[in-house]
C-alpha cells in the first residue's frame, strides 16, 4: 500500500480537498486502485450535527456516515464508494481509545496521546486503507490521506505526530507528502514567504514535503517556482503551481502538465499497469 498525505499550511480552505482528489484521479488513470481518507481534527464525532455554515455541505455516505464534503469529492473524482470510517475525526479516535481504556485493554498502563492515541490513528489508517472501495472487491494500491486544518494548529498536532511515526511504520518508498500552501499576490508580486514559513513549520514537526502545491490566484512565475525550490529545500519539479481555475475539474490537468504523475511514479516506485495517455 502506498500512502500520499495531503497537508496544508498558511490558511485553511486552500484547496487541499481538490488537490487530494485530483492526485487520486491521476493515479487511478494509470490503472491503480485508489482509496481516500479524510482526517478532520475536530471533537465532533462526525459532521452530522454541524450547521452547513461551519464546513459546507454534509455529505452522506452509503453506510449512513455523515461526513465532510471532501468525501463527496473523493467519491466523484475516484468513482469509489467510501464509508464512515474513511473519515477520521478527533472525536472518533478519542472515543475509541477511551472505550478501550474503560474496557481495561491497556492493562493498567497510563494511556497517553503518544503513543496510544497516535498508534490508534495509525492502525485506523492502515485498516481503512485496505478496505475495497469498488465492485472488484480488491484491496486498493494507493490511499490518499487528507489532513484537514493547517499544520501547526493545536487541533491537528496528534495527527501530525501520528503521520510522522507512520512514515517509518510503512517505509520511505510507501509514504509521500504533498503540502498545499498559499502564494499571495501583493502589489502585483507573488510572495513566497508564507510558504517558506509553512514548510519550515512542517519540517520542524518531522514531516518532509515531497511536493509543494502552491495555490495562487494566477499562474506561478518560473522565478517564483525556483525561489520556492531554493528556500523550501525541494527540487523545482517538486513545486506544482495550482492557480485559480474556473472549474476545479481542471486541477488534475494542471498537475499532470507539471509532471506530478512522473514524480510519484519514481518517488513511490509505483507499479503502473497502464499509460496515462491511453486511459485519458
Ligand atoms: P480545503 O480542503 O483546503 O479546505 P477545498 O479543496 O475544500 O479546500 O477548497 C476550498 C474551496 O476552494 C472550494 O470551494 C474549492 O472549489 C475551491 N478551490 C480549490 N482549488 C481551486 C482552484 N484551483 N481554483 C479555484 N477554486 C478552487
Amino acid at each position: 500500500m502506498k500512502y500520499i498525505v495531503v497537508s496544508g499550511g498558511v490558511i485553511s480552505g486552500i484547496g487541499k480537498g481538490v488537490i487530494a482528489s485530483s492526485t487520486g484521479l491521476l493515479l487511478k488513470m494509470l490503472g491503480l486502485k485508489v482509496t481516500a481518507i479524510k482526517i478532520d481534527p475536530y471533537m465532533n464525532i462526525d459532521a452530522g450535527t454541524m450547521a452547513p455554515t461551519e464546513h459546507g455541505e454534509v455529505f452522506v455516505l452509503n453506510d449512513g456516515g455523515e461526513a465532510d464534503l471532501d468525501l463527496g469529492n473523493y467519491e466523484r473524482y475516484l468513482d469509489v464508494t467510501l464509508g464512515r470510517d474513511n473519515n477520521i475525526t478527533t472525536g472518533k479516535v478519542y472515543k475509541q481509545v477511551i472505550e478501550k481504556e474503560r474496557a481495561g485493554e491497556y492493562l493498567g498502563k497510563t494511556v497517553q496521546i503518544v503513543p496510544h492515541l497516535t498508534s490508534a490513528i495509525q492502525d485506523w489508517i492502515e485498516q481503512v486503507a485496505a478496505q475495497p472501495v469498488d465492485e472488484t472487491d480488491e484491496t486498493p494500491d494507493v490511499c490518499i490521506v487528507e489532513l484537514g486544518g493547517t499544520v501547526g494548529d493545536i487541533e491537528s498536532a496528534p495527527f501530525v505526530e501520528a503521520l510522522r511515526q507512520f512514515q517509518f511504520r510503512v517505509g520511505q518508498d510507501n509514504f509521500a507528502l504533498i503540502h498545499v500552501s498559499l502564494v499571495p499576490v501583493v502589489g502585483g508580486e507573488q510572495k513566497t514567504k508564507p510558504t517558506q514559513a509553512a514548510v519550515r513549520d512542517l519540517r520542524g514537526l518531522g514531516l518532509v514535503p515531497d511536493m509543494i502545491a502552491a495555490r495562487c490566484v494566477e499562474p506561478l512565475d518560473r522565478s517564483v517556482i525556483n525561489k520556492l525550490s531554493m528556500f523550501c529545500h525541494v527540487g523545482p519539479e517538486q513545486v506544482m503551481g495550482v492557480h485559480d481555475v474556473q472549474s476545479t475539474y481542471h486541477v488534475p490537468l494542471l498537475l499532470e502538465q507539471q509532471g506530478m504523475v512522473r514524480f510519484f511514479e519514481r518517488r513511490l516506485k509505483l507499479d503502473i499497469k497502464q499509460g496515462i495517455t491511453k486511459s485519458m
